[in-house]
């Protein structure tokens, strides 16, 4: 999608350091880090949200990304939360999948 900003990631046309990637699939840091590790996770495909995903098994293939690059970064074994934000009240700002990874420090339960 010309106007998606993921997209943009993606390509390449917008920078991110890309921690991990295969044909389609990319990780990369989020801007505004909410733990020490924070790293989203997209398809390279546009998918807007959970709500149009055909192929479910990509989204078991995003966990896996997630967790080289959690194992990657040394919070594999003290611990980490991936989460996808999905619609208004889960609080879901860019339309286009992804998945985030957050670690580094205690999780707080229940989520704000
Ligand atoms: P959402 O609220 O949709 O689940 O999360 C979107 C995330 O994308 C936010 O955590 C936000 O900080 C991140 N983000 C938005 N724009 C950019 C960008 O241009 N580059 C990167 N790396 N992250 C972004
Ligand atoms: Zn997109």
């Amino acid at each position: 999608m010309d106007d998606c900003i993921f997209c943009k990631i993606a390509q390449g046309k917008i920078p991110a350091k890309r921690l991990a990637e295969d044909a389609e699939m990319l990780a990369f840091p989020d801007i505004e880090p909410q733990a020490p590790v924070h790293v989203l996770v997209i398809p390279k495909q546009h998918v807007p949200s959970l709500h149009d995903v055909k192929d479910w098994g990509l989204v078991g293939r995003m966990h896996q990304m997630a967790l080289r690059v959690a194992r990657d970064r040394g919070i594999a074994d003290s611990g980490f939360r991936v989460l996808i934000n999905t619609g208004a009240d889960g609080v879901q700002t860019v339309g286009h999948v992804h998945l985030h990874l957050l670690g580094g420090r205690p999780m707080s339960w229940p989520p704000g």
